[in-house]
């Protein structure tokens, strides 16, 4: 397996950048970046992407290339949801009286939401 890919994004090779240009004499090439598999931060499990695209802006001109495509592979039919547990919660709390100049103490009411481990 080779170590690099070429970036991904359909436009990639269209952005003008020094980094990207290629070729000798006045005739040269705008080229797709090239990504090397050596950074750390690419083999986090988060940053996977950034082994396929050089950029954010790549990345997105991907998706909405195929976008009717990548939601395909993994349709969602209906709303999936997660147990949890709410609970309100009163609490002293302080607002302020630009009139007076003083804080006022009041109850305030928090919620709490908990997942609903089973
Ligand atoms: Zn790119």
């Amino acid at each position: 397996m080779s170590n690099y890919n070429w970036c991904h994004g359909p436009e990639c090779h269209t952005t003008q950048t020094q980094s990207r240009i290629r070729g000798s004499g006045r005739d040269k090439v705008l080229r797709t970046i090239k990504i090397k598999h050596d950074s750390n931060y690419r083999s986090h499990e988060r940053y996977q992407m950034f082994n396929y695209f050089c950029g954010q802006n790549c990345l997105m001109d991907f998706i909405r290339e195929h976008l009717t495509s990548i939601i395909a592979i993994a349709p969602r039919r209906e709303a999936l949801e997660t147990p949890i547990k709410v609970e309100k919660e009163k609490y002293e709390s302080y607002r302020y009286n630009y009139t007076t100049d003083k804080r006022v103490p009041y109850m305030a009411t928090r919620t709490r939401i908990s997942k609903n481990n089973p």
